[in-house]
């Protein structure tokens, strides 16, 4: 019997688990069941390689509530402070399990939760896998001939020299766009809107200077209706008649991610709209099971900071409804370095 399992090992999982362990639940009662090999599946994913990881992304302010914290730092310091967090905390991590059922014990307060490889009991599970398992992918259809040229990371496919459309307009469509330049690629980037009003200052800045040297190509107020092949190429057709169709070697979609409906109300979890419901300190309908990270942070999306804030906010619940414990918000704030 486990006092807490959490599902999902990125910035949210890692620091719910760390949370509690600083407030005083033995290592061997805490288990997190990670789907991937590694954990923070995502931000190796998705972060450029030189990427810098900002402490304020997407405007949330920088500041830290619980154990865990963030300052600018490399992907690299990031991902070596996460393993360093489990290391520390002698955190257990199943990785490569797949959790299929989550049951909750009508008559007390325990739920079971079910693996390909096994079973487990826990008082408390806390669901972090964020939202970015599945990326958004566009509406129309892309033709399978194009597999290879339709890309929504830059880590799966290294590619250099090449001419690429960028679609999307949020930090990380300014981020692949910056990443791309340097490896030599001619980079457009078509925007639905007329300004960067989502991105943080660092990117809007970049991708203008960017702009203005001629190293990308920006296409405001530019929607793309479809995607053909053209003789092994993407073809891109635009609403607006005086973008034309236009195509490229590559093209990539920074959409954001999406909340993964399926899994969420399978395991019982309501749903507000298109957002799952949560209520006080992200604990959902159902009571004892919270949703902590970017599935917590609703349509503007979360960052490592909220990820790591959920994670206290969730511990400071769970100690007062469900275990015995003290999540102390003094306790000595970790950083990268
Ligand atoms: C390109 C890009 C750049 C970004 N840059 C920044 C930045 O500079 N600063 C910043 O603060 N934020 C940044 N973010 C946002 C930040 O990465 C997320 O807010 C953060 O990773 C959310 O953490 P999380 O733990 O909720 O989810 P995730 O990081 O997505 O972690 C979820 C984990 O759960 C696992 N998982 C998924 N499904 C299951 C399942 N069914 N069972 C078990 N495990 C599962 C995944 O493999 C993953 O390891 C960026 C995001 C992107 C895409």
């Amino acid at each position: 019997m486990y006092d807490m399992i959490v599902i999902g090992a990125g910035p949210a999982g890692i620091s719910m688990a760390s949370e509690a362990r600083a407030a005083g639940i033995g290592a061997g009662k805490i288990l997190i069941v990670e789907k991937a090999a590694e954990h923070s599946f995502s931000i190796k994913r998705y972060y450029p390689d030189n990427k810098l990881v900002t402490a304020n992304y997407k405007g949330f302010e920088a500041a830290c509530t619980g154990v865990m914290c963030l300052v600018d730092s490399s992907k690299h310091e990031t991902i070596s402070y996460l393993d360093r967090t489990i290391s520390e905390n002698s955190i257990t991590v199943h990785y490569e399990e797949t959790v299929f059922r989550i049951h909750k014990d009508a008559a007390q307060q325990r739920f079971t939760i079910t693996t390909d490889r096994g079973s487990y009991d826990a008082t408390v599970v806390v669901i972090a896998i964020g939202i970015l398992g599945k990326p958004n992918k566009p509406g129309y259809r892309i033709p399978p001939s194009l597999k290879e040229r339709i890309l929504y990371d830059v880590t799966t496919t290294d590619v250099a020299g090449a001419g690429i459309l960028v679609v999307g307009g949020g930090d990380s469509a300014s981020e692949y766009c910056q990443y791309l330049v340097q490896k030599g690629n001619r980079i457009t980037l078509s925007y639905r809107r007329v300004d960067f009003s989502r991105m943080n200052d660092i990117n809007r800045r970049s991708i203008l200077a960017l702009a203005q040297r001629g190293q990308v190509e920006i296409m405001f107020g530019s929607n793309v209706t479809g995607v053909a092949d053209a003789s092994g190429k993407p073809a891109v057709a635009f609403a607006e008649p005086g973008f034309g169709r236009r195509t490229y070697d590559f093209v990539l979609y920074a959409l954001g991610g999406t909340t993964p409906h399926n899994f969420l109300k399978t395991i019982g979890i309501e749903f507000d709209g298109e957002e799952p419901y949560v209520q006080e300190a992200h604990e959902t309908n159902v009571r004892g099971m919270f949703l902590i990270g970017d599935l917590s942070a609703g349509t503007k999306g979360g960052s490592i900071i909220w990820a790591f804030n959920s994670a206290n906010t969730a511990m400071k619940r769970i100690c007062r409804e469900y275990l015995r414990c003290s999540a102390d918000p003094s306790s000595a704030k970790s950083v990268p370095r």
